[in-house]
């Protein structure tokens, strides 16, 4: 297993994206930190999944905007499990619309929850990643913070950051052994996209390569391999996990 007596934070580990990471990521023999936002059923039912695969993992609700919560959230980690290896920053949502609708609200919680989460968690874990001189920071971005899309502008402008944040973030910590990647999905089947009907995924198809939507289990195999040693020499990059979509 690849591993073994590390510990992980998925945000937004109750579905989608983030429950295939956390089972993924105990399956390689992580403790895991499930983190939700408010679906506590769908986060037992991920809880479920790790502790039948024979795995240890713990559920916490955190509202991944609320830098004092999310303060609260790391210490519980540390205490439950001892260390901090992996943090995983997946939580997100969409407020889609186009610009001249687009209410500063829907701006505001997309930028929050995607962008600034992304930066309480990081400045939370980074304290004791870098005592212990280790760690893998992985941020799930979007092709849509590489090419734009008309209807999602808080988005792109959150999920671009997210690369510049990842970047920044890599040049600052490599001296202590502390790497930072992102993932960048495609068109990936879960509750997010599930809302956009049939024509607009269809559309979204035609533009892959590779011909089809993704399983989430799909992206989550590309984070256990930023989070392992296998990707040990590998820092500041953006993996595409999109069917060919951007290249
Ligand atoms: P889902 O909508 O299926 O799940 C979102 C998850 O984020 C849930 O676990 C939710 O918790 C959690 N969450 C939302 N807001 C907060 C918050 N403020 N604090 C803590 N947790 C929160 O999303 P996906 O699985 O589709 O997406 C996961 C990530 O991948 C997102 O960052 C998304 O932007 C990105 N992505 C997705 C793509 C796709 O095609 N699906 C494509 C590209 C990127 P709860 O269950 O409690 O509500």
């Amino acid at each position: 297993m690849l591993l073994t007596g590390k510990t992980a934070i998925v945000t937004g580990g109750s579905r989608g994206i983030g429950r295939a990471i956390a089972v993924a990521l105990a399956a390689e023999g992580a403790n895991v930190a499930v983190i939700y936002a408010g679906n506590t059923a769908a986060a037992e039912e991920t809880l479920n999944l790790i502790t039948e695969q024979g795995g240890r993992a713990v559920s916490l609700q955190c509202d991944v905007s609320d830098s004092a919560a999310v303060a609260d959230m790391v210490k519980a980690v540390k205490e439950q499990f001892g260390t901090i290896d992996i943090l995983v920053n997946n939580a997100g949502i969409t407020r889609d619309g186009l610009l001249m609708r687009m209410k500063e609200s829907d701006w505001q919680a997309v930028i929050d929850t995607n962008l600034t989460g992304t930066f309480y968690c990081t400045k939370a874990v980074t304290k004791w990643m870098m005592k212990q001189r280790s760690g893998s920071i992985i941020n799930i971005t979007s092709v849509v913070g590489q090419t734009g899309n008309a209807g999602q502008a808080n988005y792109a402008a959150a999920k671009a950051g997210v690369i510049g944040f990842t970047k920044s973030v890599a040049k600052e910590l490599a001296s202590r052994n502390i790497r930072s990647n992102a993932v960048a999905p495609g068109c990936i089947a879960t509750d997010m996209t599930a809302v956009l009907g049939e024509d607009v995924i269809d559309g979204m198809v035609r533009n892959i390569p590779l011909g089809r939507v993704a399983q989430p289990e799909e992206v989550a195999k590309a984070v256990v391999f930023l989070a392992s040693e296998n990707a040990s020499y590998i820092t500041g990059q953006v993996l595409n996990v999109d069917g060919g979509m951007v290249m």
